[in-house]
């Protein structure tokens, strides 16, 4: 939501008669501002923070003009704004650590929330706000604590019986010390996941500004068409590849407690959109996706030959400076990988080669294939490499899962990659 008007949009979407809690996330650009705010005040240029802050203000002051029609919501609209940046700006003049960087992150959401919820008050509309600090938690090692989140949020409906909508914060949390934390950037995707999944809910929706998840990047590639169906573990694959619709730690939740999420778009609501569920169509290819910025790795050494164990203390180096690794293969004399994180390359590269020669790639791309891959289907292998036949491949991943096929190029080539895919598999 990035003006009043598209608050009101939405306020339109969500009244049909069904119960439901929503979820928002701050209105569009406040989470980076928060972010540059905190910046500033990290480096103690409190002059920096107050500008953006004042900025921010305006801009707020202008949404509740134009969002209420009364003199009463308006002010009750200015009263939640003023006391909002009263309180971002008590942390002009601390020490400013993390603790008081997530207190101000949090605020987005707490007014976004807080001015939704006045507007359908205004309209008459039976809604009432859940603070998600009083139930969404996540646990010492920064994963959401289910239980804690299923009894609290049970609780606080019971204790606020009658209403017909429920409006809450994504994104913001606890942790497990108390203190007001959140789940990543992009983390109101998680948060409706996570509440769908506490109360079983018959379905999640996900309202975005895309017609669903598209069956190619339609920033490269032309005529990519919306793909209707997809299973937990498809959308799971390409979520993870950089399809950013949806935020990857989504699926899980929904997958564990078989609800079917449905990805819709707030500019076009009668479009069918994509439903993610536990239905496995057969006998297609559902989507492709890339990667970018990927760096791959190459240990070669005669000592892997009948070896056992070598992949192992390859594993631990990486395991050694947190790195994941995305991609692998193997042949009897060498091991490549991909790594999306280059922070610590240098002493990776350095610690592989007590272990055989090191080459490194930068500027890859991850292309995913999602699908329907599993054993018996023939002919899938050879269009896809058909279709790739003027691009040089650096990496081949096949039968990792039944539903996906990686594949690594150089950057340069990943839109002529992405475009004969989609020509061979989908026209
Ligand atoms: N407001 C948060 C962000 O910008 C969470 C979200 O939008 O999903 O990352
Ligand atoms: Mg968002």
């Amino acid at each position: 939501m990035g003006t009043a008007a598209r608050m009101k949009d939405v306020a339109n979407l969500i009244l049909d008669g069904e119960e439901k809690i929503v979820v928002l996330s701050a209105m569009s650009g406040t989470t980076n501002n928060l972010v540059e705010i905190s910046n500033y005040l990290y480096k103690k240029n409190s002059d920096g923070a107050g500008e953006v802050i004042s900025k921010m203000e305006v801009k707020y002051a202008n949404h509740v003009k134009e969002l209420y029609d009364t003199d009463e919501y308006k002010e009750k609209g200015m009263q939640l704004i003023r006391e909002r940046f009263a309180y971002i700006k008590t942390f002009t003049n601390k020490v400013f650590t993390v603790f008081e960087e997530k207190e101000i992150l949090s605020q987005g959401e707490l007014i976004s929330t807080g001015m939704f919820n006045l507007y359908l008050q205004e309209k008459g509309v039976k809604s009432c706000l859940l603070p998600a600090l009083d139930y969404m938690r996540i646990d010492k090692n920064n994963e959401p604590d289910s239980a804690y989140i299923r009894e609290n949020l049970k609780l606080l409906l019971e204790k606020n019986p009658g209403y017909d909508i429920y409006v809450t914060q994504g994104y913001i949390c606890r942790n497990s010390f108390g203190e007001v934390d959140n789940l990543q950037r992009g983390g109101s995707d998680y948060t409706a996941s996570l509440i769908g999944a506490a109360l079983l809910a018959d379905e999640i929706q996900i309202w975005t500004d895309i017609d669903g998840m598209h069956n190619n990047d339609p920033r490269f590639v032309e005529n990519t068409k919306p793909v209707s169906e997809l299973s937990f573990d498809e959308a799971a694959e390409l979520a993870y590849f950089g399809a950013k619709i949806l935020h990857p730690t989504c699926v899980l939740p929904a997958k564990v407690n078989n609800i079917p999420v449905r990805l819709l778009n707030t500019m076009d609501p009668k479009a069918a959109g994509t439903l993610i569920s536990s239905h496995q169509c057969n006998d297609r290819i559902a989507a492709i996706a890339a990667k970018d910025n990927i760096t791959a790795l190459r240990i070669k050494s005669g000592r892997m030959l009948l070896a056992y164990g070598f992949m192992r203390k390859v594993f631990e180096i990486f395991e050694s400076y947190k790195t994941p690794i995305d991609m692998i293969t193997t042949s009897e004399v060498g091991v490549s990988v991909t790594i999306d994180n280059n922070r610590h390359l240098d002493d990776i590269v350095d610690d592989l080669k007590k272990f055989g020669t090191v080459e490194v790639d930068k500027d890859q791309v991850i292309i995913c294939i999602a699908g329907d891959f599993s054993a018996e289907k023939k002919g899938y292998a050879s269009k896809i490499f058909d279709a790739l036949r003027d691009v040089p491949i650096r990496m081949i991943s096949y039968g990792g899962s039944s539903h996906n096929v990686s594949i690594l190029v150089n950057a340069e080539d990943k839109i002529a990659a992405l475009r004969g895919l989609s020509a061979s598999l989908f026209d």
